[in-house]
Formats: C-alpha cells, sequence, structure tokens
C-alpha cells in the first residue's frame, strides 16, 4: 500500500464537498504543460465516474505536442470561448485548481474565478499557496500534481474510476514533470505509482514517445539555432539563451516549441544555471533551471513575478528585452558573491 500523505481533515472536507454537489469545474495553469492538463484531466474523468458534471477549463490553447493526451476527451479553453467558459464557471458548485498555487496563473480566467463563491480547493505541488483556497491539498515534496491526483483517488476510495485512459493522463504528467523520472523522484513510493498505473495496461512507449520525444521539425531547428547561436556561457557555469521575435518568427515559432530548451545547457558539464529568455507578445518570458543548492524559484519571485521550484522556475518581466538581460547580469554578480561566501565559509 502507498504511505497516506494527505491531511485527513482536507481529505475529508474535499469527500465531503464533492459527495454534495453536481457541478465541478476543474482548471490548470495557463500554458498547460503535460501536468497540468494530465492531473486536470484525469481528476475530471474520475469525478465524471463517480457521477459529477465536470469540466474541465484550460486558460489558453493546448500546444499541439499535447493534444494526444486530450484526444477523446472533452475540455474547454477559456480564451477562445469566454461567454461559454464564464458561464460554467458562474453556475458551478465547486471550483478545483489543479498544478496551480495561485490565481495569478490563470490568465484571463482570473476575475471569473476569484468572483467565485462557492467553494475553491487546490490540489498542487508549488511551494506557498495563496491563501484563497478552502481545501488545500499542497505538497511540494511530490513530483506532481498528477501523482497526487493518483495519490488522492487512492486515498479517497476511488481507485474503481481509474482506467486505462486516466493512467495514461496520469502517467503523462508524472513522466513531463519528471523528465521521465530524472529529477523530482527520487522516492521509493513514485516508482509504486508508475508500477500501478502500469497495471492498467497503459501503452507507455506510445505515451513516451509523444510525451518526450516528439517535436515539430520547425521546433528542432529553433532550438538547434537558438544553441548554436543564441547561448552564451558565462564561466562555464551559468548559460544564458535568448530569443527575441525576429527569431521566434523566422522558425514559425508556436506555443510550445521551446520547451524543455532551457534544461539543455544543463547536459554540459559544470553548468549548473541555466536561464532561458523568450520574447512574447506581451512580455519576456523568463525560465531557469538549476542543479545543487542554487534556488531558481527565489531568483524567479524576486526579480521575475514568479515561481516555481527549487530546480525549475519561470517568470515574466515587463520592459525591453535589453533591460531583462541587464537584469539578469545584475544577478549573475549575486550569484557569484553567494557562490564565492559559500566557499569561502
Ligand atoms: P517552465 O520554465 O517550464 O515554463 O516552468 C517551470 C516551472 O515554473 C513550472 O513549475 C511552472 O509551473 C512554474 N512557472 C512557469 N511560469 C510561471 C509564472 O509565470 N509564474 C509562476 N509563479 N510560476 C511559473
Ligand atoms: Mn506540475
Amino acid at each position: 500500500m502507498i504511505k497516506r500523505i494527505i491531511e485527513p481533515s482536507e481529505l475529508s472536507k474535499f469527500k465531503t464537498i464533492v459527495e454534495s454537489v453536481s457541478r465541478i469545474v476543474v482548471t490548470c495553469h495557463k500554458k498547460a504543460d503535460g501536468d497540468a492538463i494530465g492531473s486536470s484531466l484525469a481528476l475530471c474523468l474520475i469525478l465524471r465516474k463517480l457521477g459529477k458534471n465536470a469540466t474541465v477549463i484550460i486558460p489558453d490553447q493546448l500546444p499541439d505536442s499535447l493534444c494526444f493526451v486530450a484526444k477523446g476527451i472533452d475540455y474547454v479553453t477559456f480564451n477562445r470561448s469566454e461567454v461559454m467558459a464564464g458561464n460554467i464557471i458562474r453556475n458551478t458548485q465547486l471550483i478545483i485548481s489543479l498544478d496551480y498555487n495561485s490565481f495569478g496563473r490563470v490568465d484571463r480566467m482570473k476575475p471569473c474565478l476569484e468572483e467565485s463563491t462557492v467553494p475553491k480547493v487546490l490540489i498542487d505541488h508549488h511551494l506557498n499557496p495563496d491563501k484563497v483556497f478552502d481545501v488545500v491539498i499542497s505538497h511540494p515534496e511530490i513530483s506532481s500534481t498528477s501523482e497526487l491526483v493518483y495519490r488522492l483517488a487512492d486515498e479517497a476510495g476511488w481507485l474503481h474510476c481509474i482506467d486505462k485512459q486516466v493512467a495514461s493522463c496520469i502517467f503523462v504528467g508524472i513522466m513531463t514533470d519528471t523528465g521521465n523520472l530524472a529529477f523530482s523522484s527520487s522516492y521509493p513510493e513514485v516508482y509504486h505509482v508508475m508500477s500501478k498505473l502500469m497495471e492498467y495496461g497503459i501503452d507507455k512507449p506510445y505515451l513516451y514517445k509523444m510525451a518526450m520525444d516528439t517535436v515539430p521539425l520547425n521546433s528542432l531547428l529553433l532550438q538547434s539555432y537558438a544553441l548554436l547561436n543564441k547561448m552564451t556561457v558565462i564561466d562555464d557555469k551559468y548559460a544564458l539563451i535568448i530569443l527575441d521575435r525576429s527569431d521566434l518568427e523566422k522558425y514559425g515559432y508556436k506555443t510550445g516549441d521551446t520547451e524543455r530548451l532551457v534544461n539543455r545547457p544543463l547536459s554540459v558539464k559544470d553548468v549548473f544555471w541555466s536561464t532561458f529568455m523568450r520574447e512574447d507578445p506581451d512580455c519576456i518570458k523568463v525560465s531557469m533551471r538549476s542543479e545543487g543548492s542554487l534556488a531558481v524559484d527565489e531568483l524567479c519571485t524576486r526579480y521575475f513575478n514568479g515561481g516555481g521550484h527549487k530546480h525549475a522556475a519561470a517568470g515574466e518581466f515587463y520592459g525591453t528585452m535589453q533591460d531583462a538581460v541587464e537584469l539578469y547580469y545584475k544577478i549573475v554578480e549575486q550569484v557569484k558573491n553567494e557562490e564565492h561566501n559559500k566557499n569561502e565559509n
């Protein structure tokens, strides 16, 4: 049996609310990744098996690369069907927030969620959730929100609601958030969960190929170009990749095309901090990855209106790319000083 981790009071509050309502909205963060969409669809399907009228509403369009997860499952995209999605949220009896810890992460859906007076449940693995939720199932020590959904189903007595489709969604979420069990997964139980999921007859080679090893040609070319021409490595330790509007246009950039690019410099020996800046239409998107003691979520929170996890975080910069880069070099000086002080002690 997998060890119970969910606070009994939160679990029982959650079960009581679910039992007392029929209409439920399940939401995830904007620019959904495999964990956000995998956990949301999985929980929605479980709730439907429990007889609930559950709807997944994602803030913005799912990248093409993740459409395979949602194949045959209906969901609503808020910024494409704002009126309908707004009505569903106004009429729902329960809102569940998956894989994000603040309404600042749901784009234009934010006011609808904030205005709603129905109970709000958080199921997430990011640090420091906002204090707006009535039930908080927050576990930063767990690999992914998808793993949490499996554990929740287990602890709530809903395992009978898991089938091959649900197991596949959860599997993809765990696989993508851990880089195929490379990080955030150094504890035995995540493997117990994976092994349980295999029992549902999921097609692991297909899910791996689709989730981890399939990109459009333009994405492969854009990422190759970025590494070859747009990467700077400072002192052999810190890597910065910058893609501006013209780079993105040259390669026909679409959401998802730079997925995992920021991880690549970490495969160079001695590089332990990687930063990627992308000029989006509304801001400079900043993604960071690190190894060892450097906590990039702190840097992203402090300097880039963002957050995330110790070794994988992101945020947004409102200003020019030049200003963003200048700020980056100030942070480099700070990181260097901290490293220096650490080595002195
Ligand atoms: P990525 O670099 O893959 O976009 O994001 C890395 C991590 O940072 C993910 O855990 C994601 O949830 C979190 N993250 C991404 N963008 C933002 C953001 O704008 N704000 C906050 N708080 N977290 C973010
Ligand atoms: Mn996640």
